[in-house]
């Protein structure tokens, strides 16, 4: 950052990920895995993914047809809505939504239509949910754990909004990425595994953040093989294929044992615990998040403390303050004014990086209280 401060905007992490992994893909290169892959997907990563798939989530899609692995979520995400949408289809989103959604829709032609999860708890008003499907409605997007929420959609939540998928004849594409980020003993559950659901679900997953590898650009959509069919020639023609040498890598990830998700939960939930003390103690108002690695924090007594007018004001006085650079809550509404009390910090950091953010988190209380 240019002015020497501390980077809790965008949504990855300062350290490394495991050393077996990186192994993995040095191997990988070293060994000639380095021309394209088929175009959905190395045989064994799409293996390794069902596999995965089955024994965490309970879902059952075959590796030869109804697998396609991406250059990440993000990928899966706008080859899905391309695959699937038609003139005049809408899709629907809870906000504030994870910020590529709005420009994923308006490429792929859709139409979006919002339904607002209010804080403290995040949570979502059944009529207002309801009064949002209709004959036009091709799919909701659903992103459990949240970001930038940290909100785990519960089995009730989920269970109402694959009724109403049913009702509407529409799909649910749910973006699961931060599925083993999760604190408090909540339980991450894919709407894939609901009754009725598996056929008309897209699951989306990565090894971004459960691996902390984000800049390896793989990723993938989980699919009944008819949509599976579609999704795959649209990713053919956006990218050809993910990275080779990663995708190999991928299979070492997939197959780790679960005392790496156990460390990884303990990890963060030290970190969430660390940096919610130090906002609230700072003068932020925020509930502590349930699932993936943000605190979307209201900010308003500090805005009036600070004479910041405004959520993006806000912001960069934080940089020019105490260096810390957030990402203000208007960018994740349709409506700007419904974010401008909040900002959002990532807290997916190593421990030297968080002792040097409560520091200027304890700074910027020592500012409003002189
Ligand atoms: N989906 C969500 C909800 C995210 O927060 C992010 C990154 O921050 C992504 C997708 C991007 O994932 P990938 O790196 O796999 O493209």
């Amino acid at each position: 950052m240019a002015e020497g401060g501390v980077n809790l905007a965008q949504g990855f992490p300062d350290f490394d990920p495991p050393q077996e992994l990186k192994q993995a893909a040095i191997e990988a290169i070293e060994t000639g895995c380095n021309q394209y892959s088929i175009t959905f997907g190395e045989p064994d990563l799409r293996g390794a993914i069902a596999a995965k798939a089955l024994r965490y989530n309970q879902i059952d899609y075959d590796p030869g047809s109804e697998i396609t692995v991406t250059c990440g979520a993000t990928e899966a995400m706008i080859a899905t809505l391309k695959a699937i949408v038609n003139p005049g289809d809408e899709i629907i989103i809870f906000e504030p939504y994870y910020e590529n959604y709005g420009p994923d829709a308006i490429l792929s032609g859709a139409r979006l239509r919002y339904v607002t999860l209010r804080p403290p708890d995040w949570r979502y008003d059944p009529s207002e949910l309801a009064e949002v499907f209709n004959f036009n409605t091709k799919a909701i997007i659903i992103n459990t754990p949240n970001n930038p929420t940290g909100k785990v959609f519960s089995i009730t939540e989920l269970e109402d909004i694959a009724k109403l998928c049913i009702q509407w004849d529409c799909l649910a594409i749910t973006d699961e990425i931060y599925e083993h980020i999760i604190y408090d003993n909540e339980r991450h559950i894919s709407i894939a595994a609901l009754e009725g659901m598996a056929d008309r679900t897209v699951t989306i997953n990565s090894l971004s953040k459960t691996y902390s590898v984000t800049g390896w650009r793989v990723g993938w959509a989980l699919a009944h093989k008819n949509i599976t069919h579609r999704i795959r020639k649209v990713h053919d023609f956006l990218t050809v294929g993910a990275p080779t040498p990663f995708q190999k890598a991928g299979v070492c990830a997939l197959n780790l044992e679960e005392t790496y998700y156990e460390k990884l939960q303990s990890r963060y939930t030290q970190a969430r615990d660390r940096i919610c003390d130090a906002l609230l103690d700072a003068g932020f108002n925020l509930r502590s998040p349930k699932g993936a690695y943000y605190i979307m924090a209201d900010a308003d007594r500090l805005m009036d403390q600070l004479g910041a007018d405004g959520a993006d004001a806000f912001s960069l006085k934080l940089i020019h303050l105490a260096g810390i650079a957030t990402v203000p809550g208007t960018a994740f509404y349709h409506m700007e004014e419904m974010g401008n009390n909040q900002v959002r910090f990532c807290f997916a950091k190593s421990a030297a990086t968080l002792d040097e953010i409560c520091l200027r988190l304890d700074k910027v209380k020592q500012m409003v209280k002189a």
